[in-house]
């Protein structure tokens, strides 16, 4: 009886977050205003803003489509217990508990990215970026990306559910701690090793050579104090015409990478503002505080799901006779959205307060708010950003201030 009661209430959370996420996709589309926002009067026309917020139409349809189908299936699969028959399936399988577990998820997230993802990101690349103007994907690059992106998940992914299944099957609910270290551990080893390993099997870095930029950046990097391993330009022409620039990697392996579709749009003082603003992430301490506050996030998650896997009827509610790690992370998966999802509102706000920090610090090293706002301008013009999301939609899903908040704070600096 608990358990029919546990599972009723898991498919009400399920469907009261996606009631509450389209709710936040409605306000937004209602949000949009034929008229021009007067700082981009002068850049956008009427038919290109028009354009701009037919985009935004179309993505958000596109997003309540995917988001619907994905929760009516995770319905589906509680309500006909699914998990619990792949449960038994796997285990009649007779491996190790460790491989037991490893194959389990793996089918899970194998089958839910084929089924649930990968439809609409084909979609999204090839029809609706396409019409719009924004894709340089071909099926090749589509389909590498995807494997190689399944070989980082099978040997990164499967290493940190190795750690948890064994930490806990050996220690029971203690395992939570050692597991925590040993995640916390990989973590900080990958973002150390992701610019020269696992980034260039996506994209080619190449060194930047433009003498004026180069030289106006690395005076920038000084000025900060910001140590360097080198500034690269990074093809992302070859999957999208949008622009980027980031820095990545950790302590002295730290590198600046350039989309080769921002130097080819962006005056050099627009660039620098834009890397004034990275850095400035950094000179803040943003990205150790976000590392940290993940990893906290991450302490208390393990802790829970401990808890979860003491309890056996959370299993038996989804159909699954006997409680194992492998289940107990898919059954703490899903229990733990909504949580998830209310946590995102103060991640994505300590994200945007983040934000207007390093437009701060770039208006300040460059002296020159005005080739920051220009550059925001521009970016956002060359996205087809939506210019005036509804606030709502902000708070729940945007890790950046909309543009024009951001304009206004830039010029009170000029
Ligand atoms: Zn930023």
């Amino acid at each position: 009886m608990i358990q029919t009661v546990i599972l009723l209430c898991v498919l009400c959370a399920l469907i009261a977050t996606f009631v509450l996420r389209e709710s936040a996709r409605r306000l937004n589309l209602s949000a949009l205003s034929s008229s021009v926002p007067e700082e981009f009067v002068g850049i956008y026309d009427a038919d290109a803003y028009r354009r701009s917020q037919e985009y935004t139409k179309q993505a958000t349809r596109l997003g309540s489509i995917e988001d619907g189908f994905g929760t009516v299936i995770l319905c589906l699969c509680l309500a006909t217990g699914v998990f619990g028959l792949l449960d038994r399936f796997v285990v009649g399988l007779n491996l190790s508990p460790l491989a037991t577990g490893l194959v389990y998820l793996g089918v899970v997230t194998l089958v839910a990215d084929l089924v649930l993802a990968t439809p609409f990101s084909i979609y999204s690349t090839f029809v609706l970026e396409e019409r719009f103007g924004f894709n340089r994907t071909t099926g090749k690059t589509f389909f590498l990306d995807k494997c190689k992106g399944y070989l980082i998940t099978a040997i990164l992914g499967g290493g940190l559910a190795s750690l948890i299944i064994l930490f806990f099957n050996a220690m029971g609910p203690a395992g939570w701690v050692p597991a925590w270290i040993g995640i916390a551990l990989v973590t900080i080893g990958v973002m150390y090793f992701a610019p020269s390993i696992i980034l260039p099997l996506f994209n080619t870095f190449t060194p930047l050579e433009d003498p004026e930029l180069k030289a106006a950046i690395e005076d920038l990097a000084q000025q900060y104090a910001f140590t360097l391993e080198g500034i690269f330009v990074m093809d992302g022409s070859r999957r999208s015409s949008r622009g980027n620039a980031f820095f990545t990697g950790l302590g002295s392996r730290k590198r600046i990478a350039l989309f080769d579709t921002l130097i080819n749009t962006m005056t050099t003082e627009e660039i620098v503002a834009v890397l004034a603003h990275e850095i400035g992430h950094w000179k803040k301490r943003h990205i150790v505080k976000s590392i940290m506050l993940e990893m906290l996030k991450t302490g208390l998650l393990l802790f829970l799901f401990s808890c979860i896997l003491e309890s056996p009827v959370f299993f038996q509610a989804f159909g699954i006779a006997t409680p194992s790690v492998a289940a107990g992370l898919i059954v703490f998966g899903i229990i733990y959205q909504p949580v998830i999802l209310l946590l995102s509102f103060l991640s994505n706000a300590l994200s945007r307060k983040h934000e207007f920090e390093a437009d701060a610090l770039s208006a300040e090293a460059t002296r020159h708010p005005q080739a920051l706002i220009d550059a925001l301008k521009r970016l956002s013009v060359d996205n087809l950003s939506n210019l005036t999301p509804h606030w709502f939609y902000v708070m729940l899903n945007a890790s950046h201030p909309p543009v024009l908040e951001r304009i206004q704070r830039l010029r009170s600096m000029i």
